[in-house]
C-alpha cells in the first residue's frame, strides 16, 4: 500500500466514524465539519492531504502554520490557528490565518483588532474555554466567559462565531463528555444573553470525537486519526 493510499483509508475511517456518531446522535452527517490537524506534518504530508481533497488545515504554532501557507500559497488552502498565539505574533496571524479559534484573553483580542485594521480584513474566531481542570491548558475560565464575550462585540475586525475547547485526558468518558457538554451549555447561554452569532462549537479529536458529536460539536479536529502518530 502506498503511502496515498495509507492515508486515504486513514481519511475514509474518520468520515465514518463521524458518520456513524451523528447516526447514534440523532443528528445529519453534515452537521459536522472535520477540521484535519496537520500540525508537525511537513507539506508533503499536506499535499497528500489536499489530493483527498482536504483544503482547511489547523496547525498551532503561528511559525509552522506561516511557512506551510507560503510554501502552499498557489493553492488557496484555509489556514485555522489552534495553538496558543502569543500577543507578538498577531502579525502573522492577521496575514496567514483564516480563523483563529485560540482566542482566550483581550489583550489579544485588541492586539488582533489593531493588526487587523492596517490589513483592512476581518478574522473569524473563536473563543477557547477552559472547561477541563488540568492546569496547562489555556482557554477563558468558564466564570468569565460572558463578560469576555460582551467585550469582544467591541471589537469590529473579529467575527466572534462559537467556542473551541479541549476536553480533559481522562480515562474516565463522563469526565471527558462533561467537558463537552459544559461548552455546549455555556454556547446556549451566550446565545440566550443575545450573542446569536455565538453558534459553532469546535470540540473534539482523534481520541474522542464521538463523544463530542453526542454533546453537539459541529467541528472535530482531528490530527494522527488522519496523519498517522505525531513523532
Ligand atoms: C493536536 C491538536 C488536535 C488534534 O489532536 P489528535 O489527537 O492528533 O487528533 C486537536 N486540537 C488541538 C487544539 C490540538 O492541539
Amino acid at each position: 500500500m502506498t503511502r496515498n493510499d495509507l492515508m486515504a483509508e486513514r481519511l475514509k475511517a474518520v468520515q465514518q466514524r463521524i458518520a456513524r456518531a451523528c447516526e447514534q446522535a440523532g443528528r445529519s452527517p453534515d452537521s459536522v465539519t472535520l477540521l484535519p490537524v496537520s500540525k508537525t506534518f511537513p507539506v508533503p504530508c499536506v499535499q497528500q492531504a489536499m489530493e483527498l481533497g482536504l483544503h482547511r488545515f489547523a496547525e498551532n504554532r503561528m511559525q509552522d502554520l506561516r511557512d506551510k501557507s507560503q510554501a502552499l500559497a498557489i493553492h488557496r488552502l484555509d489556514w485555522v490557528m489552534i495553538g496558543h498565539l502569543q500577543t507578538n505574533k498577531v502579525r502573522e496571524a492577521a496575514h496567514y490565518a483564516s480563523e483563529v479559534q485560540s482566542l482566550d484573553r483581550l489583550a489579544l483580542a485588541q492586539a488582533l483588532q489593531q493588526r487587523l485594521l492596517l490589513e483592512e480584513r476581518q478574522l473569524d474566531v473563536l473563543i477557547q474555554v477552559k472547561t477541563s481542570r488540568e492546569p496547562t491548558k489555556h482557554g477563558v475560565a468558564v466564570d468569565q466567559l460572558m463578560e469576555f464575550a460582551d467585550q469582544l462585540s467591541d471589537f469590529s475586525q473579529l467575527r466572534v462565531q462559537g467556542l473551541m475547547t479541549i476536553a480533559e485526558h481522562h480515562a474516565d468518558e463522563q469526565r471527558v463528555r462533561a467537558c463537552f457538554a459544559q461548552l455546549r451549555d455555556l454556547r446556549d447561554r451566550l446565545q440566550a444573553r443575545g450573542h446569536t452569532n455565538i453558534t459553532r462549537l469546535s470540540m473534539g479529536m482523534s481520541g474522542d470525537l464521538e463523544l463530542a458529536i453526542a454533546e453537539g460539536a459541529t467541528e472535530v479536529r482531528v490530527g494522527s486519526a488522519i496523519f498517522g502518530e505525531r513523532l
